[in-house]
């Protein structure tokens, strides 16, 4: 067995950059423990690394990964729960102040719960995880005569609303949330276009943040 090159190089890179940068916020980071205000939960693609999009160094992210950044609801059975365990972790002992659901453009997750029509086989791990999206399409309800990306666009950012909403089931989380001590977020990160949304509690709406940046810097948004 080999250990994939890409990632020795990537490393040697790391070292001679970021770790150079870096190295005192690492040993202060290993003597003191890890403090991140900010818990986010992202898609698993590879396009989407929230530190990346964030511009996050060590210690700043607390992050967890999975395929289209679902939030399960609550579940208190004796079975074991990746993401809430991580929120567990996040709120009961990291005390982040913020939970950010990042969801974004062409999610793989999404569009195959979109696509499949094949009933689910009990090892069919996608298709029994992107069930958890059904409470997100029934409140968008058919495609009717949106086009297929904009369809798409609607139930990849209704998901993101989904994983908040299952957030409140959570019932200490919701009371922490009630109090104000940890504020939760949408957002959306559009792959093509660079573009960052975000979600207005108050409308409902994504918008983008930063724009004028990123017009500056880009142009015209390109959809
Ligand atoms: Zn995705």
């Amino acid at each position: 067995m080999t250990f994939p090159q890409q990632l020795i190089d990537g490393y040697r890179a790391f070292l001679i950059s970021r770790l150079r940068h870096e190295q005192d916020r690492y040993r202060t980071l290993a003597e003191s423990g890890q403090t991140p205000q900010i818990m986010v939960i992202g898609c698993c693609d590879s396009r989407v690394s929230p530190e990346v999009i964030f511009d996050a160094g060590p210690g700043a992210l607390f992050v967890v990964r999975n395929v289209a950044n679902i939030i399960p609801p609550y579940e208190p059975d004796t079975r074991a729960h990746g993401v809430s365990a991580a929120l567990e972790f996040g709120v009961g002992a990291l005390r982040v102040k913020h939970i950010v659901v990042l969801g974004h453009a062409q999610c793989g997750g999404v569009r195959a719960f979109a696509d499949d029509a094949e009933p689910l086989s009990p090892g069919d791990f996608i298709g029994n995880w992107m069930k958890l999206m059904t409470p997100a399409a029934e409140k968008i309800g058919p495609r009717g005569t949106l086009s297929r990306s904009e369809y798409l666009t609607k139930l990849e950012q209704a998901n993101v609303v989904n994983s908040l909403e299952n957030l409140k089931t959570f019932p200490r989380l919701a009371k922490i949330i009630e109090h104000g001590h940890v504020q939760v977020h949408g957002a959306y990160f559009g792959v093509a276009t660079g573009e960052l949304s975000v979600r207005d509690d108050r409308t409902g709406a994504f918008a983008p943040v930063a724009a004028e940046d990123h017009a500056r810097l880009f142009g015209s948004p390109r959809f």
